[in-house]
């Protein structure tokens, strides 16, 4: 496979973006190679700048549930374009957007839209802060909630695969106001709460992982914070930026059924435009600006493009709700098959998957949480993704990052995927 034109566009980039890249997870560090520069995609496959083909399992992390360059989606953005891309003023769409999202998701009664997850999550916990007067927050390690200064503290993914979970540039007064607790340990939870009596103002974390890659929340979790939170007067945020519409409909709230106070959002909310949103219930929210002090802002915010966009995507999943049976039967039957064949070929392994997310692990640890997650042999999988890109497979360039099925996976791309990643597993030794 050539890859020269990604090759020649990534030393050029390397001379105008930090390390070449927009997102530091795109530049490969992790797996090592070259990023691949994309072009194109339709349906299930990308297309690079060298016109090689792909099959996506990353689609875009999380929002390309219908596949890339849907027709409902594209119509959409075109009317939209036409009528100018923004007006900076309030628009219909936004009104039919925020009805949409409140009649789906169970918690949310009003919502704010913004730009982008680390947006919603940033402006999440300054209203949970204001609304509950108290300062500090718990959020659980190696769960990622965007770039804001106070999640990047045992954050997943991206600053893990760097080796810097703390970033420089955090001041000390941000980072003692975040107090980190493992995931799906109650007790943990327990104990910060005890020795930080009616500090605390927020319990943030993702209800089903994709950050440390996909973890699961084990049975009684996540209905323990919801009593630990009620009992505390503590606001309980999900961050349903990755599960949000991904998981169910309603996200994972729906799925587990347990309602969180703030819920964030992002990804298939924009059908793949830059989109984000954070919302809850009515007396947390009505605190937000300009009905009540709380101050947060956007002039590209509820943007006609994104909108657009992210009106055509949540209706048609409305409408067509056997999307959610077929993303999470294509997922299944994947995971079945990779499962066979890694115990076949004797490797350590675990996948979590819930839905259509799902993570390969090379560990045979249970993995629950951040510690037994990082128990996994990362050069295997750094050989085990090259030798997939190598056959035409687009996995998320990290061990600890989740897939993403989109409904434009069929057969023919599982058969493809599972024989590439029969040749992969021979190069593990
Ligand atoms: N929250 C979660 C769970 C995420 O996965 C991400 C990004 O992947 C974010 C927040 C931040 O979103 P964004 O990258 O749009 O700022």
């Amino acid at each position: 496979m050539s890859n020269d034109k990604s090759k020649s566009l990534f030393e050029k980039a390397k001379e105008y973006i930090p390390g070449g890249v927009n997102s530091p997870v795109r530049a490969f560090r992790a797996v090592g190679g070259n990023p691949l520069f994309m072009k194109r995609a339709k349906g299930a496959y990308l297309y690079d700048e060298d016109d090689q083909e792909y099959i996506d399992l990353i689609n875009s992390w999380g929002p390309m549930i219908l596949g890339h360059a849907h027709p409902v989606v594209e119509e959409a953005v075109k009317i939209a374009l036409v009528n100018s891309p923004s007006f900076g003023a309030p628009t219909a769409r936004e009104v039919e957007m925020a009805e949409l999202i409140c009649s789906i998701v169970p918690s949310v009664e009003k919502v704010r839209m913004v730009n982008s997850g680390t947006e919603a999550t940033m402006s999440a916990i300054r209203v949970a802060r204001g609304y509950t007067g108290r300062d500090k927050i718990i959020k659980m390690e190696g769960c990622y909630h965007g770039h804001g200064d106070s999640f990047l503290i045992a954050a997943g993914s991206g600053a893990m695969t760097f080796g810097t979970p703390d970033s420089p540039g955090v001041t000390k007064g941000t980072a003692k106001d975040t107090l980190i607790a493992p995931f799906n340990s109650i007790s943990a939870v327990e104990k910060i709460i005890d020795e930080n009596k009616n500090e605390i103002a927020a319990i943030i974390l993702e209800p089903v992982v994709g950050n440390m890659g996909c973890v699961v929340p084990q049975p009684g979790y996540l209905q323990g914070l919801r009593t630990l939170c009620d009992k505390h007067s503590i606001v309980l945020i999900f961050d349903e930026v990755m599960t949000g519409f991904r998981l169910a409909l309603g996200g994972a709230q729906e799925l587990y059924n347990v309602k969180a106070d703030m819920t964030t959002l992002g990804k298939i909310i924009g059908g793949g435009l830059p989109v984000g949103a954070y919302g809850g219930k009515k007396e947390i929210m009505d605190y937000v600006s300009p009905l009540g002090p709380i101050y947060q802002a956007g002039t590209l915010s509820g943007n006609p493009l994104a909108m657009a966009a992210g009106l055509a995507m949540l209706k048609y999943l409305k409408s067509n709700p056997a999307v959610y049976n077929q993303i999470n039967q294509t997922t299944t039957k994947l995971v079945e098959g990779l499962r066979d064949q890694i115990a076949k070929a004797g490797q350590k392994f675990t996948i979590n998957q819930v839905g259509s997310m799902f993570t390969l692990f090379f560990t045979d640890a249970n993995v629950i949480d951040f510690d037994t997650a990082k128990t996994s042999d990362t050069q295997k999988f750094a050989i085990y993704f090259q030798s997939m890109l190598s056959q035409g497979i687009y996995l998320a360039p990290s061990q600890y990052e989740a897939m993403f099925i989109s409904n434009a996976i069929n057969n023919v791309e599982i058969d493809k995927i599972l024989k590439a990643s029969e040749q992969a597993l021979r190069q593990i030794k």
